[in-house]
């Protein structure tokens, strides 16, 4: 191929960053801050590297309007080692947590919360194929958090208002991290892999209300127990260095750009674009209930599913990437993150329209 064809990254995780933080990461590897070193290649406990984390934290407390009651840490692991690093530091063997079961990844969490407590799965839409989050249900006052997925990113389906309860919230937001603005102050615990809508893979981001830490009696190993991290600001041993400035690069693009507010203009723009395509064209069909569909990842249908390979095809051709659905789900997912233009979308509802036309 003489000619590069654009590409639209609709990738799901990882997933598409801005062009300026690429171009920054890159230079970085190369002579960070005229260091003459590479950011690959400085100690983590120089003021170079401090830093960097301290600016993290600060952009992390300053966009989500946070006191000095919230800790933010960066740790190794993904989301996948939050799963048990939550229950492992706030649920004691016979206590009680509230679990929501919404989907793929907040299953997951509720298998490894079983390994320390008891768990109480307050809603689970296993019924309805994980389509529509069901918001009627009781929580045990008792119960020491309840944990839910405030974006399911398999499925396509989004919390938009708070779940209704009194007990402390913990939430895994690794794919609608700083979607909008939230009010971040009602959680007891934020976690999120930085993958998706935060930056590069290795990172995980972990925002704790300090109250909450200390009440078990449980021996938590050290490299697990959030309270020794927080001690260390992040710095017990190694840190991903390159993924914490990645992520720092990306937190500095969300405040040039407008803060959270503008990042929910877009992306709502972006998914009223996408999904009235969807609506209008009876070809496809989208399966989750409307006040639930997710702004980041829109999950739908061939109606006539013989079509799906064509259409998947034609995707690939038009240099539209990761459009496939998730295995144990199918069809098409179109992931549209922080940093997906608004133009990129376009491009895929013409390709859309274009096939409609051809097998309406
Ligand atoms: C991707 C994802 C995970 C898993 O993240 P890892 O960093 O791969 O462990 C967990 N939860 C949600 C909501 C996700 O989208």
């Amino acid at each position: 191929m003489s000619k590069k064809m654009k590409l639209h990254n609709f990738n799901s995780g990882p997933s598409i960053l801005p062009p300026s933080v690429l171009e920054k990461a890159a230079a970085a590897i190369l002579d960070f801050e005229g260091s003459g070193l590479s950011i690959l290649e400085i100690g983590h406990r120089t003021a170079l590297f401090q830093q960097v984390m301290d600016e993290a934290v600060q952009s992390v407390k300053s966009l989500m309007q946070i006191g000095d009651d919230y800790e933010v840490l960066f740790l190794h692991g993904g989301a996948t080692t939050q799963f048990m690093q939550v229950p492992m530091n706030l649920l004691d063997t016979h206590e009680t947590a509230a679990y929501c079961d919404n989907g793929i990844w907040g299953n997951k969490a509720i298998k490894e919360a079983a390994h320390f407590g008891n768990v109480q799965v307050v809603t689970d839409s296993t019924g309805n194929k994980h389509t529509r989050i069901d918001k009627d249900f009781e929580v045990d006052p008792a119960a020491k958090y309840l944990h839910f997925t405030t974006n399911n990113t398999v499925e396509g389906t989004q919390w938009h208002n708070l779940p209704n309860t009194s007990v402390p919230l913990v939430a895994d937001m690794s794919s609608d991290i700083f979607y909008a603005p939230r009010n971040f102050n009602q959680f007891s615990l934020i976690y999120a892999g930085a993958q998706k809508n935060m930056g590069a893979a290795g990172v995980n981001m972990v925002v704790v209300k300090k109250e909450i830490l200390g009440k078990i009696s449980r021996k938590i190993p050290t490299i697990m127990d959030y309270q020794k991290h927080i001690a260390a600001g992040s710095l017990m041993n190694t840190p991903p260095v390159f993924a914490i400035y990645v992520s720092l690069l990306t937190l500095r693009w969300i405040m040039e750009e407008g803060g959270l507010s503008e990042m929910q203009l877009r992306n709502t723009a972006k998914s009223n674009l996408l999904y009235q395509t969807i609506d209008s064209l009876p070809v496809f069909e989208a399966r989750v209930a409307k006040e639930d569909r997710s702004l980041m990842n829109a999950v739908f249908f061939l109606k006539d599913q013989s079509l799906e390979e064509s259409f998947l095809s034609l995707c690939k051709q038009e240099g539209m990437i990761g459009v496939k659905g998730y295995r144990t789900v199918g069809g098409v997912r179109v992931s549209m993150y922080n940093a997906m233009p608004l133009s990129s979308v376009e491009t895929f509802c013409e390709l859309m329209k274009h096939f409609a036309s051809k097998h309406g």
